[in-house]
């Protein structure tokens, strides 16, 4: 998979960085999954190789604008550059409603349909919360990831988005197959491409013929929070953190009165080597 940052300069842009948006790539083919839209997104995409054609979903962390007031113009410019695929919108409450304002009071008409979810619809099946932290909401899948949400702590409803890859690429279990009754063919194809095949009324799940020495790789991108233990089980076993650190430590005080965190505390969270971008 690869991550593109499209902008981390917080509530303002400046010259060099733009307002919150991420962007994340399936480690095959083009699709995308943009998390945050804040202004001018559309304008930092022009500066990669991502389409507007191959985005598969948004998720919106939370309403402040600096998260999500890039959506209409680069939902109109998807329109324009010729989307006509369905696009799901992952998001809390009160974005669905304003971009259906916007397009009743400014006669902004999509040649494609808009999917709203809400990040607890994520959820497909009763969730296990602790008393001390608050639970991850079951995943649903998007393309290869599953994609499941974490209720942050801020001045709004926020969330983090966790992907984890459904699969990951190893070597056929060819003696396993041979002492199966699947003949060879396309379906070995198949399975060693994720995909459980059905032969002859028997089920052959991917999982038991394919032999891999790495596991499911997980992302968590978040919204604005000021509790980063919030994230402490999700992120027991992830490979990158996205989190914000919008103050210094100096300003800790200012940074718990407006929601946020600086970066010492994500960093005792993790115990782990820092990007800093
Ligand atoms: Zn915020």
């Amino acid at each position: 998979m690869f991550i593109q940052f499209l902008g981390t300069s917080s509530g303002t842009p400046t010259k060099r960085r733009n307002v919150s948006a991420v962007a994340l790539q399936e480690s095959k083919g083009r699709n995308w999954y943009l998390i945050d839209c804040g202004e001018a997104t559309q304008h930092q995409l022009l500066h990669t190789q991502l389409s507007l054609n191959t985005l598969q979903a948004i998720f919106i962390t939370h309403v402040h604008g600096d998260h999500c007031y890039g959506l209409p113009g680069l939902l109109g410019s998807a329109g324009m550059t010729g989307r006509t695929e369905p696009l799901t919108i992952v998001a809390p409450r009160g974005i669905r409603e304003w971009i259906e304002a916007t397009q009743r009071f400014t006669a902004f008409h999509l040649s494609f349909e808009l999917n709203f979810l809400l990040p607890e619809e994520l959820s497909t099946e009763e969730s296990t919360e602790s008393d001390e932290y608050p639970a991850e909401l079951n995943a649903l899948s998007f393309g290869q990831f599953s994609v499941s949400a974490v209720p942050l702590v801020h001045r709004v409803e926020s969330y983090a988005y966790c992907f984890t890859e459904s699969w990951v690429d190893g070597e056929l279990d060819v003696e396993a197959l041979r002492a199966s009754d699947l003949p060879a063919g396309p379906d070995w194809g198949l399975l060693q491409s994720g995909v459980d095949v059905s032969n002859a009324g028997q089920l052959y799940r991917a999982c038991d013929y394919v032999i891999t020495d790495t596991r499911p790789r997980k992302v968590v991108i978040c919204g604005d929070n000021a509790e980063p233990s919030v994230l402490q089980n999700i992120c027991s076993d992830c490979d990158v953190l996205v989190h914000e650190a919008t103050y210094a430590q100096d300003l800790a005080k200012q940074a718990a009165e407006y929601g946020h965190s600086y970066a010492g505390q994500v960093l005792n969270l993790l115990n782990k080597p820092m990007l800093r971008v």
